[in-house]
């Protein structure tokens, strides 16, 4: 089963499942597309048009060069440079077979795959290219962190990333919970109402600390998360023993 999906409910992905993409399940099943440029393969197994995979994949190159900026500013980069493997599936059901994930999730990413629901579904409620952003945010998350970020803060700098402020302020909690309770409620969470409004709440939470101390250090928090228990980051703690000025335990 794959990790933290996109859960994405108000985009009411379908509502259960589509009948078209199951009639077409068929037929794609075995086939399907695949195209690939310099840093994405894309498989696509219901039809789509080349036009609209170009744009994926054109998409995706400007997400990744973004993301390489955004860290660059952090002084922090991520090594290797695997392909990262998008998948759109033929059905809403062949995605939940894949993932383990609900309907209503739009995408899950692991590892260098990331896996979605069909193209033609996300394209129609308006989120194919967020949710690519957003999916391709969770995999450098993933890199940088070593898949240790809290669930709070890869999501709500997810959000940040894919620029769905907009369409998460509708759903703001009016009392911000603290970090550590939308951690506890996310993980308990297991209606798309609920992720949808903690999925806010991440996002405020990131939002407040790019206020406070800028995006940068956001991004080396992801690079060095605290552990349950340690009060300061690893890098700190390390460059505390560096300088002679021991640690307290
Ligand atoms: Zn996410």
């Amino acid at each position: 089963m794959l990790k933290p999906a996109s859960f994405r409910d108000d985009f009411a992905i379908a509502a259960g499942i589509d009948p078209a993409f199951i009639a077409r399940k068929a037929r794609y099943a075995e086939g399907g597309q695949t195209l690939s440029s310099e840093h994405f393969t894309l498989r696509c197994i219901s039809s789509a048009s080349v036009k609209d995979l170009e744009s994926v994949l054109a998409n995706s190159e400007a997400v990744r060069q973004d993301l390489l900026g955004r860290l660059d500013r952090a002084s922090l980069s991520v090594g290797g440079d695997a392909k990262v493997r998008l998948v759109f599936h033929g059905t809403t059901q062949e995605f939940m077979a894949a993932t383990g994930q609900p309907w209503w999730a739009a995408a899950a990413t692991q590892g260098t795959s990331i896996e979605l629901q069909p193209l033609a579904l996300l394209k129609r409620r308006g989120i194919l290219l967020t949710t690519v952003r957003h999916e391709y945010a969770h995999y450098v998350i993933d890199r940088l962190s070593n898949g240790k970020a809290p669930r709070w803060l890869a999501e709500g700098l997810a959000a940040y990333v894919a620029g769905e402020a907009a369409m998460l302020a509708s759903y703001k909690n009016p009392h911000p919970l603290s970090n550590a309770e939308i951690e506890r409620r996310l993980s308990q969470a297991s209606s798309p109402k609920e992720m949808r409004s903690l999925y806010a709440d991440c996002l405020e939470a990131v939002e407040k600390l790019i206020r406070s101390g800028g995006e940068a250090a956001v991004w080396r928090q992801v690079a060095t998360p605290v552990r349950s228990g340690q009060t300061a980051p690893i890098l700190e703690r390390t460059d505390r023993l560096k300088a002679g000025l021991g640690i307290a335990s």
